[in-house]
């Protein structure tokens, strides 16, 4: 086992299977105007700001450190300390992707290893999350995401199930 594949082990999100992942990942390739954010190409500093601000948003705790995979990795990962991009992932859509996975170790921030088996990687609560940020930084209405996100069969969380930005929390 590489490097690579030792980080990917360590942050999985969970033990659970991650029966969604397929659906997710096509509805995330060509469901509009989603599918447009993996257009919107991105400096490795606005990366970093755009992983920073939707981090904030949610809590005063420092954001995951973005961190560059080497041209051989196929894919980017996330866990509560790191984010790793891979350098054909550097745009919105996978930048907000991976914060997404980040940000639902706020709600069980004790360890990965106490997540297992309570989350799927792409299950309803990722994609509560991640439609409320990319709803957050692009404006796209919430009811066009999720009925898009429905449409394609994938299953959503309740907003109460996913970490609450601050300005809710007031
Ligand atoms: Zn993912």
């Amino acid at each position: 086992m590489n490097m690579v594949e030792r980080y990917f082990m360590a942050c999985e999100q969970a033990g659970r299977p991650d029966v969604q992942a397929e659906t997710y990942y096509d509805w995330e390739d060509y469901h509009r105007p989603f599918s447009l954010l993996l257009e919107e190409e991105l400096t490795w500093q606005e990366c970093k700001e755009m992983v920073a601000r939707v981090w904030a948003a949610y809590t005063h705790t420092l954001p995951p450190v973005l961190k560059s995979l080497p041209p051989c990795a196929g894919a980017s990962a996330a866990c509560r300390q790191y984010i790793k991009l891979a350098p054909h992932h550097r745009n919105a859509a996978y930048v907000l992707h991976e914060t997404a996975h980040a940000l639902l170790y706020l709600r069980w921030p004790v360890s990965y290893r106490a997540d297992k088996g309570r989350m799927e990687g792409h299950g309803p609560e990722f994609a509560r999350i991640h439609a409320e940020i990319v709803n957050a930084e692009y404006n796209i209405p919430m009811s066009t995401i999720v009925a898009s996100m429905r449409k394609k069969g994938i299953k959503i969380a309740f907003r109460h199930e996913v970490p609450r930005p601050l300005k809710e929390r007031r």
